[in-house]
């Protein structure tokens, strides 16, 4: 049986929050003289909504799920670092991962003084058998599932997770950073069967708004309750929320830009496999393409000296290279280059 309790930090569990003006009163006034704030009014001088709740009625609309099953952090990396404040008692529980994998998941735990166990995916970046997983959890704790994966770009069978998230006794977190990208199904009709999934989302990458700051995170009540009572009390500024409204409000174009790098990414994948300095380019779910070269140490170098920049992923898969599908025109500048190697 699902026990928040049983799952959250002991402190934290009992933890009284911090209350601050903007959670004591939110009604509608005509003076404001509870914060401390600054009374000229420019678009700044107040605090922003510490539940951002314009900018989740809107998630919810177009995720379909209720408000009170959202979070939104400063960056789906705040919300990573709250799971492990939240969900993880440090010398305690563990962290579990399946690298090649995002590194952030194993930093946070770092930070957090939580021990990573690493269970490697299968030589074609599979999550390994169900059963040779769970023999692997001796805590409860959090498991990360990153699917699309970064840096490998396949997606995951919602079946695995569900069968790992019945195994498990901590929380599994689904980072679905790059599921715009993909045709895949989310997780988050995973919530209606299982209460330990939380899925990352972000408004980083196909949504065009790195510099916002805003990630997601879906999971059952008590879960974003906890996340809530943790949060810096105003996490997410007020420029950020009305950009992302503003953002969310405009999908069209963010669709259209989806549809666009998606058929950069195969016209890129084309290309490079035709390329003879290329062994390998594997499928990707995600805007980036993980690619195996001949000799990859020259062609991050020769391609940095011409002023591209890429992700050498040779300390966690021989010879490969990330490239991020950029523009047409980087693109055709990227294979051009990659010729001339
Ligand atoms: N998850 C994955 C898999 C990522 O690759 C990244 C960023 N590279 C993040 C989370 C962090 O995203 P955000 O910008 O929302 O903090």
């Amino acid at each position: 049986m699902f026990n928040i309790e049983n799952i959250t930090r002991n402190n934290v569990f009992r933890l009284t929050p911090y209350s601050s003006a903007r959670q004591e009163f939110m009604g509608e006034a005509n003076i404001w003289l509870d914060a401390n704030e600054n009374p000229f009014e420019t678009k700044i001088n107040r605090y922003p909504d510490p539940y951002q709740t314009a900018l989740k009625t809107e998630i919810a609309r177009l995720k379909n799920i209720p408000v009170s099953q959202i979070f939104i952090g400063n960056g789906s990396d705040e919300a990573i670092d709250l799971l492990f404040r939240a969900f993880c008692e440090p010398g305690e529980d563990k962290s579990y991962i399946f690298p090649p994998t995002y590194g952030m998941y194993e930093v946070s735990a770092n930070i957090n003084n939580v021990e990573t166990v690493k269970i490697n995916l299968t030589a074609d970046f599979e999550i390994p058998e169900c059963y040779d997983v769970l023999k692997q959890i001796n805590s409860k704790g959090l498991l990360f599932i990153c699917s699309p994966n970064n840096p490998t770009g396949n997606v995951y069978a919602l079946e695995t997770i569900l069968e790992i998230a019945l195994g498990f006794k901590g929380l599994v977190v689904v980072d679905e950073a790059y599921i715009d990208f993909s045709n895949a199904e989310s997780a988050i009709s995973l919530l209606k069967e299982v209460p330990n999934i939380v899925i990352l989302q972000t408004m980083s990458k196909a949504y065009g708004a790195a510099g916002l700051r805003l990630g997601m995170a879906f999971a059952n009540e008590q879960v974003i309750t906890v996340l809530n009572k943790i949060k810096p009390p105003y996490n997410v500024n007020s420029l950020s929320q009305a950009e992302g409204l503003k953002t969310l409000q405009n999908r069209t174009k963010v669709l259209e830009k989806i549809d666009l790098l998606n058929s950069e990414k195969a016209a890129l994948i084309r290309l490079l496999i035709a390329s003879p300095s290329v062994n390998k380019v594997y499928p990707s779910e995600a805007n980036f393409l993980l690619v195996e070269f001949k000799d990859s140490d020259r062609v991050f170098t020769r391609l940095r000296s011409k002023g591209i920049i890429i992700r050498n992923r040779t300390a966690q898969i021989k010879n490969c290279l990330r490239i991020t599908v950029g523009s047409p025109e980087q693109n055709e500048v990227l294979i051009s280059a990659i010729k001339e190697i």
